[in-house]
Parts: structure tokens; sequence; C-alpha cells
């Protein structure tokens, strides 16, 4: 989608499988899989949807997919699956590896940040060269400062090498002209929200604090999140102003609907957008 000089548009790293009951937290299975038909070992897949902005000569990335450092035990955990994988789908748009100038990570886990680096002749290397990682201070502490909860849901080769392309943020900014990183705390202390506004139209970006549409309702709370409370009255403040603000909102998981708008604000209804 282009409007007044930005171009969006979404990019995949291939899809992977999670636990349904862990994706929904306290919905019932009857309730949730109506969204999501598990397979038998009760698993659901999930997308990789990665945002795109193209601003004259800036090239961001909101989130990396899972990228390639897994070993044979966390590729057959998460069941991978991909026709190609992120850095190939970049280039089917005419992107370069250099010519990504910025990387908006809305938090740590090991399903967002995989194209943060990769193995070039053995060694950890950032994948994009050229790009500055913008992230929360406060996710960079909490992956340095993991626990047995937590610290599974990192891969640590995800930020070896990197520190000196890291912007560390503290609380909201904005880093390009109309495009702001929002702290929303909730699934992770330091997670973060993209909101990018041209003219009348605001696209926001939920990473996982909504991260499919079948999350939209306020108490859809994943197993994962660290502060459902917070997600709770997050999601409750946020959505009142997407609704009242028409916002177009991109669902990083949704391996179907990653784009909709909402329709109504007390049953939560969206109407998906085609992109
Ligand atoms: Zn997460």
């Amino acid at each position: 989608m282009k409007i007044d000089g930005l171009e969006l548009s979404l990019a995949s790293d291939g899809v992977f499988k999670l636990d349904g009951g862990a994706m929904f937290g306290i919905v019932p299975k009857p309730v949730w899989e109506k969204y999501f038909s598990p397979d038998v070992k009760n698993k659901i897949t999930l997308g990789t949807n990665v945002l795109v902005i193209r601003a004259g000569k800036n090239v961001a990335l909101v989130d990396l997919g899972i990228g390639d450092k897994f070993d044979k035990r966390l590729f057959d955990i998460y069941e991978i699956s991909r026709e190609r994988n992120l850095l190939e789908d970049l280039r089917a748009k005419g992107i370069e590896r250099t010519d990504v100038t910025h990387v908006f990570i809305t938090h740590g886990h090991l399903d967002h940040t995989g194209w943060a680096t990769t193995y070039h002749h053995e060694k950890i290397e950032p994948t994009f060269p050229m790009a500055k990682y913008y992230m929360q201070e406060e996710t960079l502490k909490e992956i340095k400062e993991p626990n047995q909860k937590t610290k599974p849901n990192y891969n640590y080769l995800n930020f070896e090498n990197l520190s000196e392309h890291l912007e560390l943020l503290n609380g909201d900014e904005e880093v390009l002209p109309g495009i702001r990183l929002v702290k929303s705390g909730g699934h992770t202390k330091g997670h973060q929200i993209v909101e990018v506004r041209v003219g009348n139209n605001t696209f926001v970006y939920f990473g996982d604090l909504i991260p499919t549409s079948a999350h939209i309702k306020p108490a859809y709370v994943m197993a994962y999140d660290l502060y459902p409370m917070d997600t709770f009255y997050k999601k409750r403040e946020i959505l009142e102003k997407a609704y009242e603000e028409s916002w177009t909102i991109f669902f990083e998981h949704d391996p179907t609907t990653p784009v909709a708008k909402l329709s109504d604000v007390e049953n939560y209804t969206l109407k998906k957008i085609s992109f």
C-alpha cells in the first residue's frame, strides 16, 4: 500500500506451531478452536508477519521472524515450515540486506528476533549491516536477566555481536517522521508497538500485545504474557482509540487475517483488510 510517499507491505518468514492452550491462556479450548484448529498435539499454526515500511531512502522492518540459527531439536519443536525465508521474501520485493536502515524490535522473543543476526563463515553477524536496531532498554535488561520462566523464549544467538547496532529507548519515541515506537508492556515489560501515521491514516503493529485477530478481545491473553493484567488494560485502552480513529491493525502471528480494522468496540468484531 502506497500512501503519501510511504509504502507499507508485509513479508513473511514462514509459519510455525505453538501449543494452542498456551496461546489462549484462560480461554477454554471449545472457544479458541473456533478460530484455530489444533493438530493431534494440540498445536496451532501461526504466521510470522513482518511489516516493511519504505519511506524515501529508508527501509524499516518491524520484527524479524524466526531466522536460521536453529538446531534440529528446536526446528522440530516449532515445526517451522516455509517456502521461502524472510530474506528471500524481502529479495522478491527488491530489498537486499544492505538496503535495510531501521529495524524495530517489539520484544526479544525468539520468534520475533530470528533474523537480527545470521551466520557468515561460521561467525555470527548482524543480518542487516547498515541498520540500527531499535528496542526498549527494558527489553535488553529482560534478555540479560532471564529466569526459568523467561529463558526458553530467547535464542541468545540472535543478540550476539549486535551491541554496536542497538538503539535503546526509554519509553515512547518518534524514530522517523510519523513513525512512533510506543512502549506497551504487558506481554513483556519492555514490549513496544509501532504506530505509523500518514495524513489521516494510522497503521499499528501490535507485536505480541495482540498476536492474532482471535486475540482482539481484551480478556484473550496468552499464557506467555508476563504481566497479563497490564495486557488486558492496555488492549482495552488502545482499542478504544483504534476504533475511534479507524486504525489499520497488523497481527504478527495471524496466518490468515494479518490486517484488519475494528468494526465495533463492544463485541470487538473485525473487518479483514486485503493488503
Ligand atoms: Zn513474545
